[in-house]
Parts: C-alpha cells; structure tokens; sequence
C-alpha cells in the first residue's frame, strides 16, 4: 500500500503494479477460464485496473482470451486463460547416476525432459559444469528453435548451497566451495539468462507444491531419494531456508541412536561420507540401500548406475524375498523415526519422499508409518506420508518453475 504521508514515487507505483499483476496472473491460473469481472471480484483490484493488467499481460503474451462465456445473466463475458507457452524456464538436476534437464513453460506444460547417465560425484565440479552446460546448450537450441524464449536456468544440487549458487559442501558429490552458478554462467559464455542454483530438495518441494497431486499444501515436506536424503519444507505456504540456505539437511541426522540390537544388524559399521556413523543417508541413501539389500552388487568397483540395482530389489521385494523384505521394513523404520523430528518441529499436512525412496515406497513406507505414529507427539491421524508422484525429474521440474518465478511474481519478460 502507498503511503500517504509521503510522496509517491514511480517506484512505488511501479511496484504496486508488479504486485498486482502477479495477483491476477495467479488468479487465472487458479481460476481459468475466468472473466476479467471474475479476477476483479475476487481480487478486490478495481475493473479499470484489471482490465489495463489484463491488456498488459495478453500483450506480452503471458494471458489470452479464450472466447468462451460463461453461462450467465447478462452480457457474455470473454474468457481468459493463462497463456505463457512463448516463455520456458530450465531446470536441471545433478542425481545420484545422472544429470536430467526439463523444459516447462509458464503454464506448467513439460515441453522436455532428457537424462544424461553421469556420475557426478566421480567425475569431479569440472567435468560436471562442462557436462551441465552440454546439456544446456542442447536444451535451449531445441527451445529457442521452436520459437519459444528461455526466461531463466535453475540448477538442483544434492548439498548446501549459499546465497551466491555455490555449494560449500555437497558430501554426496564429494564437493567443497564449488561456485557453480558461476562456472556455469562462464561455461555457456553469458546465456542471456539468469543462472541459478538451488538444492535439489527445495526445488522438489516447490514441483511437489505446483504439480503434485499435493499442489497448494501449505505445510509440505519432500525427501529426496538419491546418495544424498534433503528435506525441502514448505510451512504456511513458504518454502524455509533458514537463515543462511541451508535449512533442510535432514540426511545426517543420527537415527541409529537408541535403535535396538536387532535393528542395527547387518548394517556394518553405518558410516557416513560426514565422518560419523548411523545417520540417516548412510541408512537409506540409495548407496546404503543397494549396499545393504544387494551385498553382491559390483563389490570391486563403485556403482555408478542405480537403476538396475533399483529395479531388482524391487523384483525381488515383490517376489516376497525375505532378506530384502525384512531390510526394507528396517529402512522403513529409519525412515519414519527421522519423518517424526521433522513432523513434531514443523507439523506438516504431507510429507512426500522421492527418487528411490519413491520406487521402493510400498515396502518402506508402512513401516515407516507405523514408526512415525509410535514417535510423534501430536496425533498422527493428521500427517500423511506418502511416495511422489512427479518421478525422478522432481527436482530439474522445480528449477523450470523456479526459473519462470520472476515473471510469476509479476514482472514482465524483457523479450
Ligand atoms: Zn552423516
């Protein structure tokens, strides 16, 4: 609101109506088809602003008009619907064997989605800024060649990452103070685009929250499956990064402590990439997992695509093998007792788990459930832990959106 003590500056105006353009642009993504009496009913602007937001933003292509009417009394009303086909956001996502990149644009429509087999964390941050802006430039000659504008580029890393999109510490890739966001920039030769880097969890969770069939839950937490288990929280529809980004690193919380005898057999010494022991990546990390359930998998040289092994647990998880079963269930267990601190800190509605997490998510997840009711304080009857939905691209899904978010908050596309 402008003040009126004071006098009003342009900025001010202009930022009032970057406000409200993302007001009504949000309105019809929600709302569409609406009228544009719709968006100034139900947002409180008035309809000379509306309309003039509304020529606006079919100018630059971000609405149009659909012709339908409503079946109303009174003059058929024109329609609008969110366009946004002309502009794409990237996003791409460093996992555990591969990197994957995905296109969508401003109406959430995936136009792309490539992977690319690469063990980043045995190659090394060169190798995969030089492997990332590849895949970069392949994305954006097939976009730009359909006649579509890339707005911006986000990319998912599993471990922290600062302000600036550099990763202090990746343990999962073996990474110390990579600036990748800035490698990156210097790797494409100033796209022409914004850069950006993000953890793999918090872009998850914003895809869980736009995408997902948990779309617009305000207190939402994805796991991430893969070498690396991140937490993305959302909490009263705002995703929390703390205080300096880092807030979420959910995989080195100790689990083992106070487990029984029984529950820690057959697990080694659980050491963890951190140093310590028993945490909750060293557990159920996808490395852990195929480590613990497939003892004979590759034992003289570093696995470095975990699909197959993926694909035959859960064969033989289906065919009722017990040594797997009963793994699986240990894991499950892990699983919920670390779901549970984060359920009592943060009183989710969902939390969602991803990657192989996922996959494995009819063998995991009840007993996971029944550890989470066993150790939260608040009723669990109001928590709901479930497998995603949105596959293993959750993450590059989140960076396309991320990407698309200056333009979703209002501000109009320079091209
Ligand atoms: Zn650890």
């Amino acid at each position: 609101m402008i003040s009126i003590d004071r006098p009003v500056q342009t900025a001010d105006l202009g930022d009032v109506r970057v406000a409200n353009r993302a007001v009504v642009l949000r309105h019809v993504r929600r709302h569409a088809p609406c009228s544009r009496a719709d968006v100034a009913a139900r947002t409180g602007l008035n309809k000379a602003t509306v309309s003039s937001l509304v020529s606006e933003l079919i100018e630059h292509g971000l609405l149009r008009e659909t012709g339908l009417t409503e079946n109303r009394v009174g003059r058929p009303a024109t329609m609008l619907v969110l366009d946004g086909a002309r502009y794409v956001g990237l996003g791409l996502q460093i996992g555990a064997d591969e990197l994957v990149v995905v296109a969508a644009d401003l109406s959430g429509e995936r136009l792309l989605t490539w992977r690319r087999a690469f063990a980043a964390a045995l190659t090394g941050p060169e190798e995969t800024v030089r492997a990332l802006a590849a895949l970069t430039r392949r994305a954006v000659t097939r976009v730009t060649g359909a006649g579509r504008t890339v707005l911006g580029l986000t990319v998912g890393v599993p471990g922290l990452v600062d302000a600036d999109g550099a990763v202090p510490l990746a343990l999962a890739l073996g990474w110390r103070g990579v600036p990748l966001a800035a490698e990156l920039r210097r790797a494409l030769r100033d796209p022409g685009f914004p850069v950006g880097v993000d953890t793999d969890a918090n872009l998850a969770v914003s895809a869980e929250l736009r995408h997902g069939p948990y779309a617009g839950t305000a207190d939402l937490i994805h796991l991430t499956g893969g070498l690396a288990v991140g937490a993305g929280l959302v909490s009263g529809g705002r995703l929390l990064r703390g205080g300096r980004g880092f807030a979420g690193e959910i995989g080195h919380l100790p689990v083992l402590a106070g487990a029984s005898p029984s529950a820690t057999a057959g697990l080694g010494d659980a050491a963890c990439r951190c140093g310590r022991r028993g945490c909750l990546a060293s557990l159920a990390g996808v490395d852990a997992v195929v480590r613990r359930l497939l003892p004979d998998a590759a034992p003289d040289a570093p696995v470095t695509d975990y699909l197959p092994e993926i694909d035959r647990i859960q064969a033989l998880a289906r065919a009722g093998d017990e040594p797997v079963r009963t793994g699986l269930t240990e894991i499950g267990r892990h699983l919920g007792s670390a779901v549970s601190v984060l359920v009592d800190l943060l009183d989710p509605e969902v939390v969602v788990v991803g990657g192989h997490l996922a996959t494995l998510a009819p063998w995991l997840l009840p007993a996971a459930r029944t550890e989470l009711a066993a150790r939260t304080l608040a009723p669990p009857a109001g928590v709901r832990l479930e497998a995603s939905t949105l596959g293993s691209a959750a993450s590059a899904l989140g960076g396309a959106t991320a990407a698309l978010a200056t333009v979703e908050a209002g501000q109009l596309p320079a091209a």
